[in-house]
């Protein structure tokens, strides 16, 4: 993963790829929680999405949102 496309999410403090998500400041997951934005569809490999970078923890409050 190239460093400078790293970015990291306001909500779940996750880094995540800036070219996977429609959000300059949140990462795919949150975005489409928050916002409805298109999700990643991810594919989780090890500890993160292997297209998004999303490290797959998501903050309390989208958790929340979630159930
Ligand atoms: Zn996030
Ligand atoms: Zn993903």
């Amino acid at each position: 993963m190239e460093q400078h496309k790293i970015q990291i999410c306001d909500e779940c403090k996750s880094e995540f790829n800036k070219e996977s998500s429609e959000m300059e400041k949140l990462c795919p997951e949150c975005s489409s929680i928050l916002y409805g934005y298109k999700n990643c569809e991810h594919v989780i490999k090890g500890k993160r999405c292997i297209k998004c970078y999303w490290n797959e923890k998501s903050s309390e409050y989208i958790e929340q949102l979630k159930k």
